[in-house]
């Protein structure tokens, strides 16, 4: 059974699915590959008991949450053991009421085929883009101009399809709906599904003359450029969405949207973290033990910070309120400046001769991390 699939995927469901959700998908599996209705096609019937295998787990919440746990082995005795599968009886195990209510009861499941209908309105195509700014960009919020191509109702029509002088009739064969009764023969009754009218293909629209432009569609592609406000303290990751400005909508349907997704360029200086900004200033040894103003770079510009003297490589000064603007408007982050102590190579005779003197009149007492290192050491090791 190594080739088993797992059921979430047989149901095309999420590992999240509403129980709502799975019966959905099972019932419209189900009737897609009842053996019944695919007598011609020998693998709807193990479509279909992969399927119902699926539905007994997953509707089943205790036998759902072993699934989950431990896969096929939590909810079949039987799997890995070599005999695979012996533990499910098939569709027979399936509740087939459930199903068949929907198929003979009045039609077939109205509400989702009929959603389907060509004619149906909806949504237009969403555009996706992503957008790269600058780290300051980003901070201080921009406007952009980005490139899309988007369909949009023909200029030329106005998005009927028909020619000009030309309106579209409604079709006579479906009376507008786009869909027709179809009735057919199973060995459990007839029952009526319904279809796309042959006579329109599902639009429910008959057009004469169609219009040239848009050879009856209704729709052309263009090529636009859109203007885009982007928030000041907008971030790595985050989306833009221009509402309506995607695809046009089918039949009335609303338009699609645009949306703008950011990435931000590394910046020479600065790293962010939130609204918070973290940059390094390098400093000598004599500035860290005497102490210096040091100029420091934010996203204002230059500004002196007083580090005070025997500050520790490594230490950390905030600046508050020196970061970011928050993109909703409340408030700015920090700046943090982290202090680095540059070693220097390569010192002249003399330059060496002085720190040789400097060291020679320490006093220990300015070094007490370093007493107490050589303590530890003496405890570990005695006095050797
Ligand atoms: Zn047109
Ligand atoms: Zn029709």
């Amino acid at each position: 059974m190594a080739d088993k699939r797992d059921y979430y995927e047989v149901l095309g469901v999420s590992k999240g699915a509403t129980d709502d959700e799975i019966k959905k998908a099972y019932r419209k599996l189900a009737r897609k590959y009842h053996p019944d209705l695919n007598k011609d096609n020998p693998e709807a019937a193990e479509k279909f008991k992969e399927i119902g295998e699926a539905y007994e787990v997953l509707s089943d919440s205790e036998k759902r949450s072993r699934y989950d746990q431990f896969g096929f082995a939590g909810v079949d005795p039987n799997y890995g053991a070599g005999q695979g599968g012996a533990g499910f009886g098939g569709f027979q195990d399936v509740d087939l009421g459930d199903i068949f209510g929907s198929f003979f009861g009045g039609g077939f499941g109205g509400g989702s085929s009929r959603t389907n209908r060509a004619n149906a309105p909806r949504q237009g195509e969403s555009i996706r883009r992503t957008v790269m700014l600058s780290f300051e960009e980003a901070a201080f919020g921009c406007e952009k101009k980005i490139q899309i191509e988007r369909t949009e109702k023909c200029t030329e029509c106005g998005g009927t399809g028909a020619e000009k002088g030309y309106t579209p009739e409604t079709c006579s064969n479906c009376h507008g709906s786009g869909t027709v009764q179809q009735t057919q023969r199973t060995p459990f009754g007839a029952f009526s599904s319904t279809g796309p009218c042959p006579n329109c293909h599902g639009t429910g629209k008959i057009i004469r003359k169609p219009c040239k432009k848009c050879r009856g569609t209704g729709q052309e592609r263009r090529a636009r450029t859109l203007e885009v406000k982007i928030p000041a303290g907008i971030d790595e990751g985050q989306s833009i969405a221009l509402r309506g400005q995607g695809g046009a909508g089918v039949n009335g349907g609303p338009n699609g949207d645009v949306i703008i997704t950011v990435a931000i360029r590394p910046h020479p200086l600065f790293q962010r973290d939130g609204y918070d900004v973290w940059c390094e200033v390098p400093i000598s040894y004599a500035q860290a033990c005497l102490g210096d103003k040091l100029i420091v770079p934010t996203i204002d510009g230059k500004v002196e910070y007083t580090m005070p003297a025997g500050t520790q490589p490594g230490t950390v000064f905030r600046m508050r309120g020196k970061g970011i603007q928050a993109v909703n408007g409340r408030g700015r982050g920090d700046q943090f400046v982290k202090v680095t102590l540059e070693v220097p190579k390569n010192l002249t005779e003399s330059q060496k001769e002085l720190l040789r003197k400097l060291e020679e009149s320490d006093n220990p007492q300015n070094h007490p991390n370093r007493r107490s290192f050589k303590d530890k050491m003496k405890n570990l090791f005695g006095k050797k």
